[in-house]
């Protein structure tokens, strides 16, 4: 399940000083696990220094675009990003696993929606996807974007976006906030806030009364500002998807939200996990994560984030109860079905029955 296949990096162009596209073709026999919805991820595996770290990175190209791109913005003194930024070649083979994440809505080419999308930085990456492969697909939608940047030089794809105003004359638009650099218009410099949207939605920029669905990709303190904004102006939660690349919790999620005692945490719980079609029953301490417990009875649990942020360890409870420590990926409904995040979860019961293949 958490198999990684070849990607050849076929080119590289950079977007703007400090993030890169990569082209990434399958190799290896790879071609048929690329298939990807429009907003989903890739995870890659990279060993630095002897450790292996894995980070998640959007599709930045639409499904009817005809390659895989990702876009890698370089986080100050982040591994995996400067790696990709400054030492990556053309040539070179990636590891990544299969596209994950449901960040996405289904489409039906005879829908007239109104879509709306927020992405901040780099968190433009899944949502150009979604506009591009959503106004392709559904020929009567429009997509209005509000995109928050420093300045004009940070802001990602930004003449592919001036192209694809012009290629969807009238179905798509984008407004661009900056942070720092002033612009004609107040209200388009500064923060974008639940003011911000706010005023944006009373103004007349933004018809939210129309929105069907509302797409959120961005550092989390502006994604909270926004979806609050959001549901003030009348969407309910299923309109509103999110997508987060960090949260403000820094490293590993805190444990247990409940603190247990020692001797609780010390009970061994059995836990049956599947996974790839095979079962395994193992015993386990309840201070221990659902995915600690796969991994260290050698099995090949998926993973990426480890901090509940991207869904790659999504798996599903079919007996007995965990407690999730942190969940910033998977949806209401979701875990309503049992999914959990296994990284984020520990065993309460006596016996856990966890299910990865569902
Ligand atoms: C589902 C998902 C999709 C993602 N898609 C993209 C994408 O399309 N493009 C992209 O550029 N990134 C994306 N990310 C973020 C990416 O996975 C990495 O977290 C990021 O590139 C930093 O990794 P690193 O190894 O370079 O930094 P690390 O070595 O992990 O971190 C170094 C330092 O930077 C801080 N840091 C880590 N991540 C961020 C961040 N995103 N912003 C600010 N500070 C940070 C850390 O707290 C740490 O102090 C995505 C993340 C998720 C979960």
């Amino acid at each position: 399940m958490a198999h990684f296949h070849d990607l050849e990096v076929t080119d590289i162009h950079k977007t703007i000083r400090d993030a890169v596209v990569l082209t990434l073709a399958p190799v290896n026999g790879a071609a048929e696990h690329f298939d990807f919805i429009q907003g989903q991820y890739l995870t890659f595996k990279r060993d630095f220094d002897g450790e292996e770290l894995r980070r998640s990175y959007s599709i930045c190209a639409g499904r009817d675009d005809g390659v895989l791109q990702v876009g890698i913005k370089r986080v100050e003194g982040g591994a995996f990003s400067t790696w990709a930024n400054t030492e990556l070649q053309v040539g070179d083979t990636l590891q990544a696993m299969p596209p994950m994440g449901g960040f996405f809505t289904d489409l039906n080419a005879d829908a007239a929606k109104t879509y709306l999308g927020f992405a901040g930085g780099s968190g433009i990456t899944p949502v150009l996807s979604l506009i591009k492969t959503t106004l392709t697909r559904e020929p009567n939608s429009s997509f209005s974007l509000v995109y928050a940047n420093k300045g004009v030089a940070t802001i990602m794809f930004r003449e592919e976006l001036e192209d694809l105003k012009n290629y969807f004359m009238g179905r798509f638009n984008v407004i661009h906030i900056l942070e720092s650099d002033a612009q004609e218009i107040d209200l388009f410099t500064g923060l974008v806030t639940k003011e911000k949207c706010a005023k944006l939605f009373n103004t007349g920029w933004i018809d939210i009364a129309a929105v069907d669905t509302a797409f959120i990709c961005g550092p989390e303190p502006m994604m909270l500002g926004i979806a609050s904004a959001l549901r003030t102006a009348g969407l309910d939660e299923a309109q509103i998807k999110f997508e987060l690349f960090a949260s403000a919790q820094t490293g590993q999620a805190n444990r247990n939200a409940t603190p247990q005692s020692e001797a609780v945490e010390a009970q061994k719980t059995t836990v049956s996990i599947t996974l790839d079609g095979a079962t395994q029953t193992v015993k386990m301490t309840r201070s221990s994560t659902i995915l600690e417990a796969a991994r260290d009875n050698a099995m090949d649990a998926p993973f990426a984030c480890t901090a509940g942020v991207c869904s790659t360890c999504r798996c599903r409870v079919l007996e007995g109860e965990v407690e999730m420590a942190t969940n910033h990926a998977l949806e209401d409904y979701e875990v309503e079905k049992g999914y959990i995040l296994s990284c984020q979860s520990r065993p309460l019961s006596d016996r856990v029955v966890i299910d990865y293949d569902q």
